[in-house]
């Protein structure tokens, strides 16, 4: 028996354009159908744009219960607010991971009417253990989180504790049970990056800027697809070019989601009882 090198792709995605909230136009990278392949993760959405009038209307105050939401800006403005007086204000560069647990009530508007508004929001499992604990909030402004610089590759590393060519890189966030990592890379021009991803996680890689080669195959992932990678070997990321990419990896719960909007629960009767604590105003 063999095993290869290189982590292959299992399969490429092309974000769908929607919208959510009040009217927020966005790319759906990742939510809806069967997620089991994605497992710990359960959405990942783009938004950018430069017109107000896609994206003023914001989200209004939602419920989440029984999974964390990272919301990372590239560009532009947003306010956060809960039921537990939380006001939080995220920047360009800076990071808001909640873990919405038994239950968050939470607004994420823009605070800005004109300019780029650019990001995205990431939708993490937890584990059944988990999903009824009280919930919980951290803003990381940009300057807190670490930037590695490594052969030209630039990583901003939001999460996660992966070795990069030969080099710890630790993020702002870890010691979670997922274990997540979560990294912004820009490749400068022509350069690589081999990340030593535990055996048995979930490697997801999603281009917003040029295109990159991935494991030792000549494919190109170009703008706006995401790779799902086996679950083995190195992940290998070459560019030719300024390119963009988010890496998201994570150990998988291996547990039933059973999903309704905002609530990813295990099974049918703990979504209809948080539909119940919603309604009866009981969720938080
Ligand atoms: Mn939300």
């Amino acid at each position: 028996m063999t095993t290869r090198l290189f982590r292959s792709i299992e399969e490429v995605i092309e974000g769908q354009q929607t919208s959510d909230g009040d009217g927020v136009k966005l790319t759906r990278v990742i939510g809806g159908g069967n997620l089991n392949r994605f497992d710990p993760f359960l959405m990942l959405d783009e938004f950018g744009s430069h017109e107000a009038a896609d994206y003023i209307g914001g989200f209004p105050s939602h419920p989440h219960r029984g999974f964390e939401t990272v919301t990372y800006m590239l560009n532009g403005s947003m306010e956060h607010r809960d039921h537990m007086n939380n006001v939080g204000k995220l920047d360009s560069g800076d990071v808001q991971w909640m873990n919405a647990g038994s239950g968050v009530i939470h607004s994420e508007m823009p605070r800005q009417d004109e300019g780029l508004m650019r990001g995205f929001q990431l939708w993490l499992n937890l584990p059944a253990a988990e999903k009824m604990k009280p919930a919980t909030y951290q803003d990381l402004k940009s300057d807190s989180i670490p930037v590695y610089e490594i052969d030209g590759v630039k990583i901003k590393a939001i999460a996660g504790e992966l070795v990069g060519n030969g080099v710890q890189l630790k993020g702002a966030v870890f010691g979670l049970t997922t274990d997540p990592a979560y990294l912004d890379v820009e490749f400068k021009a022509s350069c690589s990056l081999t990340l030593e991803v535990p055996a048995g996680h979930t490697a997801l890689v999603y281009v917003y800027e040029g295109e990159i080669a991935l494991t030792d195959s000549d494919y190109l992932l170009g703008k706006g697809r995401l790779a799902r990678l086996s679950k083995e070997g190195l992940l290998a990321l070459n560019a030719r070019e300024h390119s963009r990419v988010l890496v998201i990896t994570g150990k998988p719960i291996d547990e039933p989601i059973v999903q309704h909007g905002p609530f990813v629960m295990n099974n049918i009767e703990e979504i209809h009882q948080a539909v119940r604590d919603y309604n009866q105003g009981c969720l938080v």
